[in-house]
C-alpha cells in the first residue's frame, strides 16, 4: 500500500477517516423492531426465497452498504448524473436516458436482494417487514435509486385491480433479475414500474390532469403531458389520464408488444436541488397505447394504492436518512478532539448528539411498526389497515419534516468538514427534503390524516389503543395520549376550515405521541425517557425541541442514548 506523501509544511492530525468499511444493520432499533414486527420465521421458512435468513440477509446487505466501495458508487452516481438522449445519429426519436455504471451497479444489488417488489410474491408473515428492514439499510448506500425501487414495490397493489394484466407482469416485476434496457416487457427477465400523475397546472390535485384517454382496441391512446415523471426508464408506467367515463389509472409500456417503442417523448431531465443520480423527466404522450387498469372512472382510487406504498417507503427513506446522517455525526465526534477532549465528550456536543439518536430511534421504531402494519393488511388484518390508513400519514408528514433539520444538525457536528462533499453530508442534506415533497407534500398528507379520520372513523380508536400498550409506562406519555384523545375529538368535530388549520399539529402529535409509546415500549430505558421528557414532557405538547437540536432538559441519561448510534468500523 502507498504511504501518503508527508507535507512538507505540516503534520495531518485529528482529521477523522471517512466512516466506512461497517455494517450499516448494526442499528439495535432496526433488529429489535424487524424481530418484533415480522415475527418468528414460519417453520420450513427460516430462509428468503434467496436463501439467506432474514438477519444474516440484512446483515450482508447492510456491510455492503457500509463499504469504501459502495461508497464510491453512490459518489459516481451522483457526480454522473443520467443523460438524456432524445435522438440517434440520423435523427430517430429515442428517448432513452444514458446512466453511470456505478447506478447499475447499485441497482443490481437492490433488485437482487428484493428490495422492489418481490415481497408481493411471498406469502409468509414479515416479508413486507423483512424488505423495509432491508430497503432502510440500502437507501443508506444511496438514496437516488430507491426512486424505481420504491415504484416498482408500490405498483403491484394498484396492478392487481387488473388481475389478467397483473398476473402478466407482476412475477416480472417481482423477478430477482435487474434487466435494464428498452425491450418488450413480456420477454425481460425483470421489470420495473414508474408512475405519472404530475402535470403542469398541479401535482396535489390530479383531478385537474389533462391528459386524454381514447379507447383503442384492448386498451386506450393516451395524448397529453406529465411534469414530473422519475426514472423514465422503467418498462411500465401507472398513468393518470381523462377517459370518457372519468379520470383513470393506465398501465403504460415504453415498448409495445410489436417491438416498437410507444409514444411517450421525453422532453427533458429536471435539473434538481439533490437526488442527482436518477432521472426525473418531463414526457409528453402522444397517443400513446395504455392498457385501463381498474374501474373505469376510479383511477385516484386505485392509483391511491401505489401512493400509499410509495408513502411508507418515503417515512423508511426519512427515517434512513436520519440514522445516517446521526450514526456519522457520533462516529465523527468519538473521534475529532477539540479543548483537549473528543467533541463527544463536551456536555452540549453530547447533547446535540443524543438528541439526534432520540430523533433517529422514534422515526425507525414508528416506521417499522408501520411496515409491520402494512405487512399484516396486506395478509387481511383490518385493525392494521386502520392503523396505517391514519399513522401513516401522519408518519410522513412528521419524520420527512424533521429530516432536512437533523441532517443540518448532524452535518454540523462535522464542522467545515461536514459542509464539503466528500463528508457525504451534503448530498444528504440535498436528499432530505425530497420525501417530504413527493408523494404528498407537507401540507397534503397532514390533510389526509383529516380524510383519514372522516374516511375511516375506527382508526382514531385503532390507533389510541395501539399508544395504551404503554399506559402507565410514562406518566408523560399517558397525559399526551389523553391530549391527543381529545384533539382527534376535536378534529372529527371542528368545521372544514378549523381543522384544516391545524391539521400539521394534529398529525405531528399522532405521530410523537405513537413513536413515545413505542419507545416505552420497546427502547432501553434512558431512550424512553430522554424522548418523552424532550418531545410529549412540556405542557405545550408535541413539536419537539422548537427548531433547533441540542436543548435537552436537565438530568437525562445521555451515554446509553449515544451508544444506540455507535458502530464499530472495521480495521
Ligand atoms: C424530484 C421529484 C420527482 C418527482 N417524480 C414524480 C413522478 O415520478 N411522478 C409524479 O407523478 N410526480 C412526481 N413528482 C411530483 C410531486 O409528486 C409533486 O411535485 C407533488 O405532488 C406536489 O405537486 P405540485 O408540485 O404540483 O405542487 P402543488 O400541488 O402546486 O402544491 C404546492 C404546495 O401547496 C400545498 N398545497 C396544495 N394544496 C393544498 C391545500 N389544499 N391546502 C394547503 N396546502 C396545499 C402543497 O402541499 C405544496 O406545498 C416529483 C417531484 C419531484 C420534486
Amino acid at each position: 500500500m502507498t504511504q501518503p506523501t508527508p507535507h512538507l509544511t505540516h503534520e495531518v492530525v485529528n482529521q477523522v477517516p471517512p466512516l466506512a468499511g461497517y455494517d450499516v444493520a448494526d442499528d439495535p432499533a432496526l433488529i429489535q423492531a424487524l424481530r418484533r414486527e415480522a415475527g418468528p420465521p414460519a417453520a420450513g421458512r427460516e430462509n428468503g426465497a434467496s436463501g439467506e435468513s432474514r438477519e444474516s440477509g440484512l446483515h450482508e446487505l447492510g456491510v455492503r452498504a457500509g463499504s469504501a466501495e459502495t461508497r464510491e458508487l453512490a459518489r459516481l452516481a451522483n457526480e454522473y448524473p443520467p443523460v438524456l438522449r432524445t435522438h440517434d445519429a440520423r435523427g430517430h426519436r429515442i428517448d432513452e436516458v444514458e446512466f453511470h455504471p456505478a447506478w447499475h451497479e447499485l441497482m443490481a444489488t437492490a433488485v437482487s436482494h428484493g428490495l422492489h417488489a418481490a415481497p408481493w410474491l411471498d406469502d409468509a408473515p414479515g416479508a413486507h417487514v423483512t424488505r423495509a428492514a432491508r430497503f432502510y439499510v440500502w437507501t443508506q448506500a444511496e438514496a437516488g435509486h430507491g426512486c424505481p425501487v420504491s415504484m416498482t414495490y408500490a405498483s403491484v397493489p394498484a396492478l392487481r385491480h387488473e388481475p389478467a394484466l397483473a398476473s402478466r407482469f407482476v412475477p416480472l416485476l417481482a423477478s430477482r433479475a435487474y434487466d435494464p434496457g428498452l425491450r418488450v416487457p413480456d420477454g425481460k427477465a425483470g421489470l420495473l414500474a414508474g408512475m405519472a400523475m404530475t402535470e403542469k397546472q398541479g401535482g396535489s390535485d390530479v383531478r385537474a390532469n389533462t391528459t386524454r384517454a381514447v379507447p383503442a382496441g384492448d386498451g386506450y391512446l393516451l395524448t397529453g403531458h406529465k411534469w414530473f415523471c422519475s426514472a423514465p426508464m422503467c418498462d411500465l408506467f401507472l398513468v393518470l389520464a381523462q377517459a370518457p367515463e372519468g379520470l383513470g389509472c393506465f398501465l403504460l409500456p415504453r415498448v409495445l408488444p410489436d417491438g416498437t417503442r410507444n409514444a411517450m417523448r421525453i422532453q427533458r431531465l429536471k435539473d434538481k436541488l439533490g437526488n442527482r443520480s436518477n432521472a426525473s423527466s418531463e414526457v409528453e404522450y402522444d397517443a400513446a397505447f395504455a392498457w385501463r387498469v381498474g374501474e373505469p372512472g376510479r383511477g385516484v382510487a386505485t392509483i391511491i394504492e401505489m401512493v400509499s406504498a410509495t408513502r411508507l417507503d418515503c417515512v423508511l427513506g426519512s427515517a434512513a436518512a436520519i440514522r445516517q446522517a446521526c450514526v456519522t455525526a457520533v462516529h465523527y465526534a468519538g473521534i475529532r478532539r477539540s479543548f483537549g477532549a473528543t467533541l463527544a465528550s463536551h456536555p452540549l456536543m453530547a447533547s446535540v448528539l443524543a438528541d439526534l439518536v432520540l430523533e433517529s430511534e422514534a422515526a425507525t421504531v414508528l416506521v417499522m411498526r408501520l411496515a409491520g402494519a402494512a405487512d399484516r393488511a396486506a395478509r387481511g388484518d383490518a385493525g392494521e389497515a386502520a392503523l396505517l390508513r391514519l399513522a401513516l400519514p401522519a408518519a410522513k408528514y412528521w419524520v420527512c419534516k424533521r429530516t432536512p433539520m437533523a441532517t443540518a444538525e448532524a452535518l454540523e457536528c462535522l464542522g467545515g468538514n461536514g459542509y464539503v462533499e466528500e463528508s457525504g453530508l451534503p448530498r444528504l442534506y440535498r436528499d432530505a427534503p425530497l420525501n417530504s415533497v413527493w408523494e404528498g407534500s407537507g401540507n397534503v398528507t397532514a390533510l389526509d390524516v383529516l380524510r383519514a379520520l372522516v374516511r375511516a372513523p375506527g382508526s382514531a380508536d385503532v390507533l389510541l389503543a395501539d399508544i395504551g400498550l404503554a399506559a402507565g409506562g410514562d406518566r408523560r406519555l399517558d397525559a399526551a395520549q389523553e391530549r391527543l384523545g381529545r384533539e382527534l375529538k376535536e378534529a372529527a368535530a371542528a368545521s372544514g376550515a378549523e381543522s384544516q388549520y391545524r391539521a400539521r399539529r394534529l398529525a405531528a402529535l399522532i405521530a410523537v405521541t405513537l413513536q413515545a409509546s413505542l419507545l416505552v415500549r420497546h427502547a432501553p430505558a434512558a431512550v424512553a425517557d430522554a424522548f418523552c421528557a424532550s418531545r410529549v414532557g412540556s405542557p405545550d405538547g408535541p413539536g419537539g425541541p422548537p427548531g433547533a437540536f441540542g436543548m435537552l432538559p436537565d438530568g437525562l441519561d445521555l451515554d446509553p442514548v449515544l451508544g444506540r448510534a455507535r458502530v464499530s468500523v472495521r480495521g
